[in-house]
């Protein structure tokens, strides 16, 4: 393709909204506007990875550090929209919502009798941890939400110290919605003082460390009253026990027990799926040095950048267009820089949007024959026969 034709305008500075370096170079480079819209020089590159994507070895052809499970790819970036739990020791690695982690029960003791203390403005398990005292692990976290599908009250019980996850509730019951303060007090329970003891009509759901947790303290259901003392299973029934928290970093690997790490990521692919725009920004956040984007071979949108500089004597541009046409009939995917810019710009932009190789056709080597060739990131230039430029560069493919 022709430079004007993809109406490329590098930038000569970073955009003041980059987070990361690889979006400040693709933004340079004009892959990418600040507003992360693609552009047809980014396009290209987009069909580029389209097609390599059918090769079995895709993934190791781009060079990128992944870390991946059975389902699904993932680079870790700071600027990532997901968050994954992974262990170095194992590899164990899980989008966080859904992950699994060793969990350990408190140390047992007696169960004794359950108790009801007020405990005015304490509708957190901060507040109520402060006020009675407590770890917040010996407290019970209320959660009550209505299945979608038919409206049943579900009332969910988790450690105090722990965080539901909504993904991993959703997997066990189904689609569900915050109830209503109608839904909650029909089901005779208290917002902010709410426990499953006494309830009527309500599904009752706990993450598989409740029953191993005696003597929690939970909600009396009646504002300002907690109850000290409750126990799964002898003061309510739970209808669903399973693993309802979600893991954090430093939380010990279910598999072999290291400590687990949370990190910021972008999914690259699923089974199903390539997620093409966080691969052509995960290779530009490994593949880039001081002067531009340094894609790998395969990965390129462009196998060779071509310009000319204008001559004085001999038409460059006319040499330049025979070798592009060339070139394009033997396949090669070529990026003509066919503006009439100072040698220096086009240089610049060479290195910015980072071809594997560039080719310049300039009249002081044309008089001898001889256009130049730069592999990129090498210092060192070589002189080719005009005439062999083709065979040249297929022996570097
Ligand atoms: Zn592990």
């Amino acid at each position: 393709m022709k430079y004007r034709d993809l109406s490329i305008q590098t930038q000569r500075e970073f955009p003041n909204n980059a987070r990361t370096q690889g979006f400040g170079w693709l933004v340079r480079a004009e892959y990418l506007t600040r507003e992360n819209q693609i552009l047809p020089l980014g396009q290209q590159a987009l069909m580029r990875l389209q097609d390599l994507s059918k090769e079995p070895d895709f993934f190791s052809r781009l060079s990128l550090l992944v870390i991946s499970n059975e389902t699904e790819t993932y680079f870790p970036i700071s600027t990532g929209d997901i968050e994954i739990i992974h262990c170095e020791s194992c590899k164990y690695t899980e989008r966080i919502e859904l992950a699994k982690f060793k969990k350990t029960a408190l140390a047992g003791e007696e169960q004794l009798p359950i108790e009801k203390v007020l405990t005015p403005d304490c509708s957190t398990i901060e507040t109520l941890a402060n006020f009675l005292n407590l770890p917040k692990e010996k407290t019970a976290k209320a959660l009550m939400y209505t299945r979608t599908s038919d409206n049943q009250f579900i009332f969910v019980v988790v450690r105090g110290d722990m965080n539901l996850s909504e993904a991993k509730l959703r997997n066990t019951i189904g689609e569900f919605r915050l109830a209503t303060p109608e839904e909650i007090s029909q089901a005779g329970a208290a917002p902010g003082y709410a426990s499953p003891v006494g309830l009527t009509g309500a599904l009752i759901v706990v993450d598989d460390l409740i029953p191993q947790s005696s003597n929690l303290a939970a909600g009396a259901n009646e504002a300002g009253y907690h109850l000290l003392n409750t126990n799964c299973g002898r003061d309510y029934s739970p209808e669903i026990i399973a693993d309802l928290v979600q893991a954090k970093s430093g939380d010990p690997c279910e598999q072999c027990g290291n400590s687990l790490t949370s990190i910021s990521a972008i999914s690259l692919a699923t089974r199903s799926e390539f997620y093409f725009e966080n691969i052509l920004l995960a290779l530009a956040e490994i593949h880039h040095y001081d002067k531009g984007l340094a894609f790998p071979k395969s990965a390129a949108p462009f196998d060779v950048y071509l310009m000319h500089i204008a001559g004085k004597e001999i038409d460059t541009r006319a040499k330049a267009e025979e070798i592009y046409d060339q070139l394009q009939s033997a396949g090669f995917a070529i990026l003509f820089d066919d503006r009439d810019e100072r040698a220096g710009v086009k240089f610049n932009d060479a290195d910015l949007i980072g071809c594997p190789i560039r080719v310049t056709v300039g009249e002081k080597n044309l008089r001898n024959g001889m256009v130049e060739l730069k592999p990129r990131r090498d210092a060192e230039n070589s002189l080719v026969n005009s005439g062999e430029i083709l065979s040249v560069l297929q022996n570097l493919k």
